[in-house]
């Protein structure tokens, strides 16, 4: 009888949120590029390569430059940090 062991990993992708260009150039906080986007992420236990358990599942602000990620719960969440966004943009933060 021969050992066949359990390969186990985890396996992430981002699916892209929505084609619409507003969505597109969020300001990083921490690298302070106008490149976050918006995400769905998905993160799996895999056996064997073959995704068997969602592991995380949700949504995610993600920086392609410095990899910062922030959850976001739901479309009116982000519609915030967009209204923020323009007041970066117009330099109106902290008054
Ligand atoms: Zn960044």
């Amino acid at each position: 009888m021969s050992f066949v062991p359990i390969i186990c990993g985890k396996r992430d992708w981002d699916v892209e949120y929505a084609q619409s260009q507003e969505y597109n150039a969020i300001y990083c906080p921490n690298c302070h590029n106008y490149k976050v986007r918006p995400v769905k992420r998905r993160e799996f236990i895999t056996i064997w390569f073959i995704p068997v358990m969602p592991f995380f599942w949700g949504k995610q602000l993600v920086c392609p430059i410095c990899n910062w990620r922030q959850d976001f719960k739901s479309d009116e969440q982000l519609k915030k940090v967009l209204r923020e966004q323009d007041n970066i943009r117009a330099g109106k933060v902290g008054g």
